[in-house]
C-alpha cells in the first residue's frame, strides 16, 4: 500500500550522487572517438576516398561501388577497434524517434560450414532491404510491395554505439514514396540552398552554396527512478494523468537561477563525456523554469547533422540518466501547472563565403542582403503560418500550446525594436528617398541604421512562438520530445518557395526598367505590408492576443487532428510539390500516420487513466471512507446523545462519496466516448472523435482524483505526489 510510496521517497531522498571521472585534459583522446569523422577516415583511407566521399556530400555525387566497398571494409576495421560486432542502418520512421535492425558482421567463408569470417561490403553499406510493412506509412506502400529500402546519407557520420556500428540512411519504398524523416529534410535542405543561392546572387556573384544551420535547445524534467516506477502514468504515458499541485511549485522561481543539484550535476557531466565522444558540441546546461527541469544545447551545426546529433543525445540521455538513479522525460507536459518542455530550434542561413543571412552586415549592400532574407522569413512564416503550426502539432505538444496554460497554437513572428523600426521606415519609404547612390556608385540605405551586433538580450520576448534573436530565428514552439525534422523541413520548404517567389517579382519589376536595388526594395516593401498580421511585438501569452491573432487571419485552430490538415491544403501541396520535397499521396500518407498516431496516444492515455481511476484512486478513497465511517460509528456509541451528521467524519464521508460517484460515472462515459470513436473510420474521423468526445474526459476525471488526493489520509495515497516527484535530488 503506501508503504512503497514512502519507500520510494526515501531511497530517493537518499540517494548520493554518483561521480563520473571524466578526462578533463585530454578532450582530444575522446572528442569524436565513436564517430566515423574526417580524422578518422584519414586513419584509415586514402586522401582520394576522403574526397570522393567529401565530394559525394558536398555535390551529391554517387560513389561508385568500387570505392563504396574500400568505405565499408574500413569502416568495420574501424568500428570493430572500438569493440563492435554489429552494423545497423540507423533510419528515422515516421514515429519520430529511430529505427534499427543488427546484423552481424558475420559470412560464412566461401561454403556453408564450420568456418565464418567478419566482412562488411559497399552494398551492405550503401544500400539495405528492409521489412516497410512494420514501420508506420500511411498506405502508401500496397501490401503486397511491403519491402522498402534503407540508404545511406554520406552526410552524417557513422558512428559506433555499444557494440553496433550504426550509418545514418534514408528509408524509402520500391515505388520512391519517402518513409522517413531524413529524406524530406534532405530534399528541403537542397531547394532551400538553390533558391537563396539565386537570391545571394544578385548580391554577390562569388556565393555558390547555402547552408541551413540548426542549433537545438533540448529541454526535459529528470525523475527520480524509484519514483517513476511507482507512477504508472508517467510510466506508460510519459506524463502524469493525476496529481494535486504542489504547495510550492514553479511560484518563487528560484529553480532558474539556482545551483544545479549535485546528483543532476553529475549527471549533466556524465552526458557531456558521452556526447562528445560522439563529437556533439554540448556546450550549454543550466536549470529551467520549473522544479527538476533543465536544457541543454550543442553549438549550432549543419541542419542535418544537428538534427541526428538531437536524436543520439536524446537516446544517450535515457541511457545516462539511469546510471544516475534518474529518468529523463521528454514529455512537453509531464506535469500540470508547471512549465512544459520545449525544444526551441534556432535556425539560419549561411553562404559558402561565410555570410549568416539572418546577420546584420556592415555595409550598406550587405544590409540590403540582411533586410532582403529577414523580410522573407517573415512573408514565409505569414503565408504559412497553419503548415508551421502543423509541423509541431502533435498529441503531447498541445498539451503546451493552445491548452489551458499559456502559450496559445497561434504562430507569430517576433522582430524586436530595431528590426521592427528599420521596417517600418522601408515601408513607409520610396525606392528613390531610400536607395542612394554616391559618384562612385556606392549605395547608401536611408533606411534606420542597422548596429552591426543585434544580439540584445534585453531585447528577447519569451513568450513568441518565432523569435528574431539578431543573427537567426528562434522556433520556439517545437516539443522536447519531437525530431527537429518536422519543424525544419516545413521551415526550410516554406523559405525556399517565398525565395523564389521574391526571384521572380524582382525579375518582374528589372524588366519594367527598375534598378537592381530599386526592385529590390520595392519587392521588400510590399511583403512587408502583406506579411504584417504575423508580425507581432507584444505579449503572445494575454487573451488578447488570441482574439487580435484571430481578426488578423492567422490560424487560430487548436485541435490537433484539424491543425494537421494544413498539410495537404492547396497551398502546401503546391509548394511542397513545386520544390520536389513531397508528392500530394506523402502528404496525404503522412498525415494519416499523424491521426493514427495521435489516435493511439490517446487511445493508451484513456485506458491508463480509467485504470488509475477505478483501480488505484477509487479503492484508496474507500478505504479511508470506510475508517470514516468506522470511526462515526464508534462515536455513535461513544456519545449516543450527539447529532452524528455534524461531525467532521461524517463531512468528509460525504466528500468523498460525492467524489468517487462522479469518478466512477465520468469513467464509464468515458469508456464509452472512447468505444463509439474507435467505431470510427481510422485515421482523421477516428483521431477527431478522439479529441471531440474523449479528450475533454480527462480533465474533468483529474479534478475529482485530485480533489480527493487532498481529502485521503497521506499515509493511504499509493501515487507519488508531486511534491515528492518534483522536488527531491
Ligand atoms: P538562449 O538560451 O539565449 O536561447 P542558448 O545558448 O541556450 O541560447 O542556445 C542558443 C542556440 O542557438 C545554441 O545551440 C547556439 O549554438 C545556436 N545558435 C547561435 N547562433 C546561431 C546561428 N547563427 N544559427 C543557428 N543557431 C545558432
Ligand atoms: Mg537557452
Amino acid at each position: 500500500m503506501g508503504n512503497l510510496r514512502f519507500k520510494a521517497v526515501e531511497e530517493a531522498f537518499r540517494k548520493k550522487a554518483v561521480s563520473v571521472s571524466a578526462p578533463a585534459n585530454n578532450l582530444d583522446e575522446y572528442y569524436g572517438k565513436y564517430v566515423f569523422n574526417k580524422k578518422a577516415m584519414s586513419r584509415y583511407l586514402q586522401p582520394d576516398i576522403v574526397q570522393a566521399i567529401g565530394d559525394a556530400v558536398q555535390h551529391g555525387k554517387t560513389l561508385d561501388a568500387n570505392v563504396a566497398d574500400i568505405v565499408a571494409s574500413a569502416m568495420k576495421r574501424w568500428a570493430k577497434e572500438l569493440g563492435a560486432t554489429h552494423y545497423t542502418h540507423w533510419f528515422q520512421p515516421l514515429t519520430e524517434g529511430t529505427a534499427q535492425k543488427h546484423e552481424s558482421f558475420i559470412e560464412y567463408d566461401g561454403e556453408p560450414g564450420d568456418k565464418v569470417i567478419e566482412s562488411f561490403s559497399g552494398k551492405l553499406l550503401v544500400q539495405q532491404e528492409s521489412d516497410a510493412s512494420s514501420f508506420p506509412n500511411g498506405g502508401t506502400r500496397s501490401t503486397f510491395e511491403a519491402r522498402g529500402y534503407t540508404a545511406w546519407d554520406p552526410s552524417s557520420p557513422a558512428f559506433v554505439m555499444g557494440d553496433t556500428l550504426c550509418i545514418p540512411t534514408i528509408f524509402i519504398s520500391y515505388t520512391g514514396d519517402t518513409l522517413d524523416m531524413k529524406a524530406p529534410l534532405l530534399k528541403s535542405l537542397s531547394a532551400v540552398n538553390k533558391a537563396a543561392t539565386e537570391v545571394c546572387r544578385m548580391f554577390d556573384a562569388n556565393v555558390d552554396h547555402v547552408v541551413s544551420y540548426l542549433g537545438w535547445e533540448q529541454e526535459y524534467f529528470l525523475v527520480d527512478e524509484g519514483l517513476y516506477a511507482t507512477r504508472p502514468d508517467l510510466m506508460i504515458t510519459g506524463r502524469t494523468l493525476l496529481g494535486h499541485l504542489s504547495a510550492k511549485n514553479q511560484q518563487l522561481e528560484d529553480h532558474y537561477f539556482g545551483a544545479i543539484p549535485s546528483r543532476v550535476t553529475e549527471f549533466m557531466k556524465d552526458l557531456e563525456f558521452e556526447a562528445y565522444k560522439y563529437a556533439i558540441p554540448l556546450k550549454t546546461r543550466h536549470n529551467e523554469v520549473a522544479p527538476n527541469q533543465f536544457e541543454l544545447a550543442p553549438i549550432y551545426g549543419e541542419t542535418n547533422l544537428s538534427v541526428d546529433q538531437n536524436l543520439i543525445v536524446m537516446s544517450l540521455m535515457k541511457r545516462v540518466a539511469r546510471r544516475h538513479g534518474f529518468r529523463v522525460l521528454f514529455h512537453e507536459k509531464p506535469f500540470a501547472g508547471v512549465n512544459g518542455s520545449g525544444k526551441h530550434c534556432n535556425w539560419s542561413l549561411g553562404t559558402n563565403t561565410g555570410v549568416g543571412l539572418f546577420t546584420p552586415g556592415k555595409t550598406a549592400a550587405q544590409n540590403l542582403q540582411f533586410v532582403t532574407f529577414l523580410v522573407n522569413a517573415l512573408t514565409a512564416v505569414y503565408k504559412h503560418n497553419a503548415l508551421l503550426k502543423a509541423s509541431i502539432a502533435s498529441a503531447t505538444n498541445a498539451h503546451r500550446l493552445g491548452a489551458n496554460e499559456a502559450p496559445p497554437a497561434i504562430i507569430s513572428v517576433f522582430l524586436g525594436k530595431q528590426m521592427s523600426e528599420v521596417l517600418e521606415t522601408i515601408a513607409g519609404a520610396t525606392s528613390e528617398q531610400a536607395i542612394v547612390l554616391d559618384e562612385k556608385k556606392k549605395m547608401s540605405l536611408g533606411i534606420a541604421h542597422i548596429p552591426e551586433v543585434l544580439l540584445d538580450n534585453t531585447d528577447r520576448n519569451r513568450t513568441s512562438p518565432f523569435a528574431f534573436t539578431g543573427n537567426r530565428f528562434e522556433f520556439r514552439a517545437v516539443g522536447s520530445s519531437a525530431s527537429c525534422s518536422s519543424a525544419l523541413i516545413a521551415l526550410n520548404s516554406v523559405m525556399a518557395e517565398q525565395l523564389m517567389q521574391f526571384k521572380a517579382d524582382v525579375d518582374t519589376l528589372l524588366a519594367k526598367g527598375k534598378t537592381l536595388q530599386q526592385a529590390i526594395f520595392d519587392v521588400l516593401k510590399e511583403y512587408i505590408a502583406v506579411s504584417r498580421p504575423v508580425h507581432f511585438e507584444g505579449n503572445g501569452y494575454s487573451d488578447e492576443w488570441q482574439q487580435e491573432a484571430c481578426k488578423r487571419g492567422l490560424d487560430c485552430e487548436t485541435s490537433v487532428p484539424e491543425i494537421f490538415k494544413a498539410y495537404t491544403s492547396e497551398q502546401s501541396v503546391k509548394m511542397f510539390e513545386h520544390l520536389g520535397v513531397f508528392s500530394k499521396a506523402e502528404l496525404h500518407a503522412r498525415n494519416e500516420v499523424k491521426w493514427e498516431t495521435y489516435t493511439k496516444k490517446l487511445q493508451i492515455e484513456e485506458r491508463m487513466l480509467a485504470d488509475l481511476t477505478v483501480n488505484h484512486i477509487i479503492p484508496i478513497a474507500l478505504r479511508y471512507q470506510n475508517m470514516l465511517l468506522d470511526s462515526v460509528t464508534k462515536y455513535q456509541i461513544a456519545f449516543p446523545n450527539r447529532d452524528k451528521s455534524s461531525s467532521l467524519e461524517a463531512q468528509l464521508t460525504d466528500q468523498i462519496a460525492n467524489h468517487t460517484t462522479s469518478l466512477f460515472a465520468l469513467v464509464k462515459e468515458m469508456n464509452e466516448a472512447a468505444a463509439a470513436a474507435a467505431a470510427c473510420a481510422e485515421g482523421y474521423e477516428m483521431a477527431k472523435a478522439y479529441h471531440d468526445s474523449v479528450l475533454p474526459y480527462f480533465a474533468k476525471i483529474r479534478s475529482h482524483a485530485d480533489a480527493l488526493e487532498l481529502i485521503v489520509d497521506d499515509e493511504m495515497w499509493t501515487l507519488p505526489k508531486y511534491r515528492e516527484l518534483l522536488f527531491i535530488h
